[in-house]
């Protein structure tokens, strides 16, 4: 992310140039000290004309994605429900083999029922095709088997789920194997248990925080009253990107385990969805992904031109997959009380907000597809 400039005049030709420019699957690992520094709270650019691309989406304090590995179809119904009641949307991370096989299907789940979650706004992402990792006496699979893990889970999901775009893994046992994913993915999950700091996500092994308030309240607010001492002072975490991780929430021995587990992650998520409207984007884990990769190669650069303002933003990203709209924020000039907005001619969505008197208007442009023009209602 860059902070905004101010151009005094934008040749056509500058931008053609920054259309089409690079076209990466992901970015490398963050430098040492992070991308960028994590703004601590909003920013409000101060003079009309400025801009900012915002540092999530709908400039909501931080982010929040629910994931759920190993297939899981026992739980499939409740998730459903409860997702649809909350108005939020999952990611599930599916080991594709057990789909194919049709090997117990009221555990692991079939193409149908992958297809009804998608239908319903969730994310189908990859888990591999076997889920082998190195464990106890199972030695690591090689460099040939992973890539064929990762290159054919992707695949089987994109040939048999439609509304579904396949293009992030969830390592088994969390084992990264980095430089083969980069050619197929552009995002992977870890497990390394603590949410990700804004500035420095490790897109190709992010980490993995926890639902309970403890991670949720940390990136959410910047401090939390109930995790142990050795999280409440990790400011940088704050504005950071909390992933969730859940697998059976029913499990247990006794349908009182069962119902006591299940009632302990609804819990967990109905306390993260009441934050969604202002302090939390809770988003798939793609979504995530495309937004931060975006975000972090973004250039944007805007002007106020008599009575509208312009501004292009491009990123180095790959433009046929990276196509979430990033939100940017526009200071106004004094005096307007409403914005409309246009990226390539056609209309975009635009929220006028006032910050100490002050108009704003908050657009979601999609990198590289266009000049944006604002405009009074
Ligand atoms: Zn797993």
């Amino acid at each position: 992310m860059k902070q905004a400039t101010i151009a005094t005049a934008l040749s056509v030709a500058a931008v053609f140039a920054a259309v089409g420019g690079e076209q990466l699957m992901n970015l490398p690992p963050p430098p040492k000290g992070g991308r960028f520094t994590t703004p601590t709270d909003l920013v409000w650019p101060a003079k009309p004309g400025e801009a900012d691309v915002c540092l999530w989406s709908g400039d909501r304090f931080a982010a929040c994605s629910i994931t759920i590995d190993d297939n899981c179809k026992p739980d499939h119904e409740w998730w459903l429900k409860l997702s649809e009641e909350l108005g939020i949307k999952l990611t599930w991370f599916v080991i594709t083999d057990h789909c194919v096989k049709k090997n117990n299907p009221g555990f692991n789940g079939t193409w149908a029922d992958w297809q009804k979650l998608a239908d319903a706004g969730h994310s189908i992402q990859s888990h591999t095709t076997n889920h082998k990792a190195k464990h106890g006496d199972v030695p690591m699979p090689s460099d040939e088997e992973v890539e064929s893990m990762y290159r054919d889970s992707l695949k089987a999901i994109n040939d048999n789920v439609t509304n579904n775009f396949a293009c992030c893994i969830a390592y088994p046992r969390g084992e990264p194997h980095e430089a083969i994913a980069a050619k197929y993915a552009i995002a992977c999950r870890g497990v390394y248990g603590v949410p990700s700091c804004a500035n420095s996500i490790n897109y190709l092994c992010t980490n993995k925080g926890a639902g309970g308030k403890g991670h949720v309240q940390m990136v959410a607010f910047g401090e939390t009253q109930e995790d142990p001492k050795w999280i409440r002072g990790n400011k940088a975490l704050k504005r950071g990107w909390n992933v969730v991780l859940y697998h059976f929430v029913h499990a247990g021995r006794t349908d009182a385990d069962r119902e006591k587990n299940a009632a302990g992650a609804e819990k967990e998520v109905r306390y993260i969805a009441s934050l969604k409207d202002d302090r939390l984007w809770v988003c798939r884990f793609d979504d995530a992904a495309k937004y931060g990769q975006e975000r972090d190669s973004a250039t944007l650069t805007s002007a106020l031109k008599g009575d509208k303002i312009e501004f292009t933003l491009t990123d180095r990203m790959k433009d046929d997959i990276f196509d979430y709209p990033l939100t940017v924020k526009v200071r106004l000039p004094d005096g307007w009380k409403s914005a409309k907005a246009t990226q390539g001619g056609k209309s975009v969505p635009v929220r006028f907000v006032s910050h100490d008197g002050a108009p704003y208007a908050l657009v979601e442009a999609v990198p590289d597809k266009g000049v944006v023009r604002v405009v009074s209602k």
